[in-house]
């Protein structure tokens, strides 16, 4: 038996083999929207997720579904695709009355989603991953049937590669170009975009936008999540705003300006975020440095550098991905061994080997990928909170579990952790509301100087204004701060000084009124140095 592979390189073929509800009829059909969801209702467990939400999505457009962390956005998207079953309200897809059992249901009648963290087997083709659990329960396995229907489900996406390579030889960008060959290679009529673009680079988005426009032109529907407002502005045509489970509205991107839209976001005004977060330079007093690194570096990571920080201050470290910034932050929080140099506190030389003894030191380290390096996600947010209190202590020494509760409640409240209770699992909680927790891990063992890798990356701009005012805050009560971030916006405003990396060397350090995200691009690209 061999299988029957849907891949089309064109749009004409028919919907072969999909039990779809015909359209009422043809005429009528442009004025029936592609998907129409009303009264949406989810109800999890002290949480009304979705409280009523409309959403409507037509043919040939890219439609934004926008709201900060916690908003609604992905039970939308898992009630529409039949991963959760809903509390109320209806669907009709193409005019009909529709309810998605499961999500290979949903698939089936031409609903697809590619996920945020794209659910593909690394160690399969190409080609085995485009039809994934799709080969019917034949004996005999079509393979050359395959590789062709991988290779037309790719060129629709203009993109030519050998397909029988394991998805793993290749970069994410291409992964995620496969799994919505994958996804697309069903007859699909919605393509739901969840984050896609968090790991991807300029050229990368770039070319994914160019497939979403020609999917679009193609007559698809696609819904497109995402916390890049750029982004949004770029490539859609509508944009539909949630706000802690209800529908904000609908609107025309081209009729919103950003700021009109991360007002609605956030339910303000306008007037209300013209005061972003921004040291004041005037008031620079400079304090003696708490910390000095003289000549640190490492082989093949970081050239010998030098770096002070004072109590009290926020120093920047720009540079484009791969300059060495990240391995900077490692180096001085003994996450990675010094090959050279040393590092004073408090004028005293310490020997940082290890994060152990960073801790020690009161030094503490957000890293940048939360999900991977920080994040316990099956801990609950109280536990994720006292890790590394209680990791510096030693395991044998354990806090009360009173002094946890007190803990976990105290920064619940302070850093405003979206959380039914501090015994929720923390993989329950938005992105923005687990990097609380990273931070509020860090501010529970009571750091002198706190490094921050990309504190604000893939959250929502509420939750990113909340952090950044935090991180003032604590700087001006007296920490030390040293932050990664790729948004020169963010570096300029945030810092007292910023250090500027390229090719794993320190080039430049702006401090006063050089401090502007001109100033810094200069730096980097190199006018500076
Ligand atoms: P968004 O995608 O807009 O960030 P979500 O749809 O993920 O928001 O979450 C909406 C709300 O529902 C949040 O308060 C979240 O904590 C809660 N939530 C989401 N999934 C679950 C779940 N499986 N169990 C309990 N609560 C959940
Ligand atoms: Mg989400």
């Amino acid at each position: 038996m061999s299988i029957t592979i849907h891949a089309r390189a064109t749009k004409s073929t028919a919907t072969e083999g999909f039990a779809m509800p015909e359209p009422v009829s043809e005429p009528q059909q442009s004025a029936v929207p592609l998907l129409s969801m009303r009264g949406t209702r989810k109800q999890f467990p002290g949480v009304l997720a979705l409280d009523g939400v409309d959403f409507t999505l037509r043919a040939g457009e890219i439609h934004a579904l926008m709201g900060e962390n916690g908003a609604g956005k992905s039970t939308l998207i898992k009630v529409l695709t039949g991963v959760y079953p809903k509390d109320g309200g209806e669907a009709l897809l193409e005019g009909r009355l529709w309810e998605a059992k499961s999500p290979g249901h949903a698939q089936q009648c031409g609903v697809s989603t590619v996920y945020q963290e794209v659910n593909l087997i690394p160690t399969l083709s190409v080609a085995e991953n485009i039809f994934l659990g799709r080969q019917p329960g034949g004996a005999r396995i079509n393979w050359r049937a395959i590789k062709k229907g991988a290779e037309a489900a790719l060129a629709r996406l203009n993109l030519s590669i050998d397909v029988s390579r394991t998805l793993s030889s290749y970069s994410i960008a291409i992964r995620q170009m496969v799994a919505i060959a994958r996804a697309l290679d069903i007859q699909a009529k919605i393509l739901i975009l969840d984050e896609p673009t968090s790991s991807l680079d300029a050229d990368e988005v770039a070319r994914l936008f160019s497939v979403m426009r020609r999917l679009k032109d193609e007559g698809l529907g696609i819904i497109f999540v995402t916390h890049f407002l750029n982004q949004v502005f770029e490539v859609t045509d509508r944009i539909t705003v949630l706000r802690n489970g209800r529908l904000v509205g609908e609107y025309e991107t081209a009729a919103l300006t950003r700021l009109e839209l991360v007002a609605r976001m956030l339910g303000k005004e306008v007037k209300d975020l013209e005061d972003a977060p921004r040291v004041q330079h005037a008031e620079e007093v400079r304090k003696e440095p708490m910390l000095r690194a003289h000549g640190v570096g490492r082989r093949n990571a970081v050239a010998p550098l030098d770096l002070e920080l004072a109590p009290g201050e926020v120093m920047g470290l720009a540079g484009l991905l791969g300059s060495g910034r990240t391995e900077t932050a490692r180096l001085i929080f003994g996450a990675d061994r010094l090959d050279c140099g040393a590092i004073e506190i408090d004028g005293k030389p310490v020997a940082i080997s290890s994060p152990r003894k960073a801790i020690d030191n009161r030094l503490g380290f957000c890293p940048e990928d939360r999900k991977t390096e920080a994040i316990i996600p099956d801990l609950t947010v109280r536990e994720n909170i006292i890790l590394a209190l209680q990791a510096g202590r030693g395991w044998r020494k354990r806090l009360s579990r009173k002094k946890q509760d007190e803990l976990a409640d105290h920064y619940i409240k302070a850093l405003s952790i979206a959380t039914p209770s501090p015994e929720q699992a923390v993989k329950n909680l938005s992105g923005g509301n687990q990097q609380k927790c990273i931070l509020a891990r860090w501010l529970a063992s009571n750091p002198r100087l706190l490094i921050l890798d990309e504190p604000t990356r893939g959250i929502d701009v509420g939750s990113r204004a909340e952090i950044e005012r935090l991180i003032l805050k604590l700087c001006d009560d007296g920490m030390a701060i040293l932050m990664v971030s790729s948004e020169l916006e963010e570096l300029a405003r945030l810092s007292h000084r910023v250090a500027v990396m390229r090719d794993r060397e320190k080039i430049a350090e702006l401090s006063g009124d050089a401090v502007t995200e001109n100033g810094i691009m200069q730096a980097i690209g190199g006018a500076a140095s």
